[in-house]
């Protein structure tokens, strides 16, 4: 059929440009956070989207997030999973994994379902996903991306990406997010970040009078 397989599984995109020009170049500098800083900004939202790619799958980071999720929600939050149909590297790789790691099928919702929601939404938590959160798919028509649909965590108040650098992901387009303003990157393994971040939260939940 001679295409090749990122022809296949980004369904046409990926594989060329699409604009005639050369694709934009990123500018600006990248905003760091820690995982306490993370924690106030969690604290302080009250609508949460997680967002988990690949990363999330070979870190294994679903338990601490899906203990994460569960002590969120008891304290009245209304924190979601928006699932990229392609994320991961398998189809239902992401739902599986949640669901083997106990969270509710209720809040994992597919792109579709909450893409319109991120204007509203206090805190965008990316976790181990790149491509499926490029704002270049929309944003750059030069791009090799442009016009591939991806969940729009950059119109969210805050965002968080969770990664171990600013490095590309399966699609090797650089990611115009991690350089937005409203962009704190927490770098580092998703596993040992997510254990930090449940390990401070717990310890601040305890500290409650
Ligand atoms: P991506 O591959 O775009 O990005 C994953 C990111 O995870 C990387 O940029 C990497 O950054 C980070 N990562 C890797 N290991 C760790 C770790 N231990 N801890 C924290 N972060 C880590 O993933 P997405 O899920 O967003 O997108 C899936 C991509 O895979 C799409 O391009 C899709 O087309 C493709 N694909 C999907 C298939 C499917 O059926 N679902 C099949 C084949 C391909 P860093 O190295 O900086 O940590």
């Amino acid at each position: 059929m001679n295409r090749s397989l990122p022809n296949v599984i980004l369904g046409g995109y990926g594989t060329s440009s699409t604009g005639t020009g050369k694709p934009m170049e990123i500018t600006g500098t990248h905003t760091e956070i820690n995982v306490d800083g993370t924690v106030d900004l969690i604290e302080d939202a009250k609508n949460i989207i997680i967002v988990p790619g690949y990363g999330l799958c070979v870190a294994k980071a679903q338990y601490p997030i899906a203990e994460m999720v569960d002590l969120l929600t008891k304290k009245g939050k209304n924190v979601r999973f928006g699932i990229h149909p392609v994320a991961g590297r398998m189809p239902g790789q992401l739902n599986v994994l949640l669901a083997e790691a106990g969270v509710p099928y209720d809040v994992v919702l597919e792109m579709d379902e909450l893409n319109d929601d991120f204007p509203e939404t206090d805190l965008a938590l990316i976790i181990g996903a790149n491509d499926t959160v490029n704002s270049a798919a929309e944003e750059d028509p030069n791009s090799i991306i442009a016009g591939m649909p991806v969940l729009r965590v950059w119109l969210a108040k805050q965002c968080i990406v969770m990664k171990r650098t600013l490095g590309v992901g399966y699609a090797a387009v650089d990611n115009p997010v991690f350089f937005k303003p409203n962009t704190s990157m927490l770098l580092g393994d998703a596993k040992k970040t997510c254990d930090a971040l449940l390990q401070n939260l717990k310890q601040r939940t305890e500290e409650e009078p």
